[in-house]
């Protein structure tokens, strides 16, 4: 079985020189354990943070050691009593065929209602994360106009939807291309989006303000753009900040931080691992939704474990549509 590893810590723009695809030989599932097939692997712009030397909320990954990260799959044996051969489970070896982890360290899925890889996505860490933005951290009321970045990829398509769910009056969207846009107002119900190549994001947005919730996915400037427009007492949920990711010296923060004060605002960052106390309510509003056909989502797969650090450059480019992920 083949497993991808990190064989040199990139500066800037990750490239094929950075991974090592090893083959190694199955191992046995010890007492406790169980081995897993994985069928998808999640691909997710935090790695790129994971890569570098550097302390963050996750740990740096380590050097030539089998890269991880979430993946779905079917447990082939099992030496738990817990899981069964046939059980579809989630869990975070992924960057490789097969997996061999303790079965506590495995979730078993429902699929009855949705593919396993709903749990990558729209039922996952993204679908959280979109959620504690919005309900935790930048608190959506009746009425607000919601501003999200990054909007036609796993978290942002979320968030737009879910705003609207809170009750947003307007929701706008920013996103790489014109096909993204047109996704996003023609099916997604955005009232309005913009191709962030057309022009400043400050001016784009412009017709569109003020904004009462900022869902940043993407920083730089969209962050100073955002600033511009926000009304007062407006909030900023800091998910993320794409933009910078594979900067290779610090960037410079929003010319425009001041008004902060003037307009009153509050900027708030958050990470989703700390927030596992709103999963039940995700779980509960965001199966409902689903259910209901009130959430869209949409998947942009890459094939095989040699198209892994492929789509995963591909996050820089804007190649997903929703979730990136790759099929084995
Ligand atoms: P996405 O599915 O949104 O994929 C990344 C997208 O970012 C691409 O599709 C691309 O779309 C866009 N992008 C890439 N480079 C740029 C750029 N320079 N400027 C503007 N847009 C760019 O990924 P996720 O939904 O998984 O993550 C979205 C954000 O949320 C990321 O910043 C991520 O780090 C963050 N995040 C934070 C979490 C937290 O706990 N705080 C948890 C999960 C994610 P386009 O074609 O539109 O450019």
């Amino acid at each position: 079985t083949r497993q991808i590893h990190l064989s040199a810590r990139p500066s800037g723009l990750p490239g094929p020189e950075h991974f090592v695809t090893h083959e190694v030989e199955l191992a046995d599932p010890a007492p406790g354990e169980v081995l897993v097939r994985n069928t998808v692997l999640s691909v997710d712009p935090y790695m790129r943070g994971r890569m570098n030397d550097v302390k963050s909320y996750v740990p740096p990954f380590e050097l030539n050691a089998p890269l991880e990260g979430g993946a779905v799959g079917v447990v082939e044996r099992s030496a738990s009593d817990d899981l069964q051969p046939g059980d579809t489970v989630l869990h975070m070896a992924g960057w490789r065929e097969h997996a061999v982890l303790p079965a506590k360290h495995a979730r078993k899925l429902d699929v009855s209602q949705v593919p396993a890889s709903a749990y990558l996505g729209v039922l996952g860490m993204p679908g959280l994360t979109a959620y504690v933005g919005l309900t935790r951290i930048a608190e959506v009321h009746e009425g607000d106009t919601v501003f999200v970045s990054g909007a036609a990829g796993a978290v942002g398509s979320l968030a737009g939807q879910i705003a609207r769910k809170l009750g947003a009056a307007k929701v706008i969207g920013s996103a790489g291309s014109p096909q993204k846009v047109a996704w996003l107002v023609d099916e997604l119900g955005y009232d309005a989006a913009f191709d962030y190549h057309d022009g400043p994001v400050a001016k784009q947005l412009a017709p569109h303000g003020p904004v009462d919730v900022y869902f940043d996915n993407v920083g730089g400037d969209h962050l100073e753009g955002a600033l511009f427009h926000m009304a007062d007492f407006g909030r900023i949920a800091a998910c993320g900040a794409i933009a910078d990711y594979n900067a290779e010296a610090p960037v410079p923060g929003p010319r425009n931080l001041m008004m902060l004060i003037s307009k009153k605002l509050t900027l708030r960052g958050f990470v989703v691992s700390d927030h596992g106390k709103a999963a039940p309510d995700f779980y509960r509003d965001a199966g409902a939704w689903l259910a209901a056909g009130e959430l869209k989502f949409r998947e942009t797969y890459f094939e095989g474990l040699d198209q892994m650090v492929d789509a995963f450059r591909g996050l820089y480019s804007g190649a997903n549509t929703g979730k990136m992920l790759v099929r084995l």
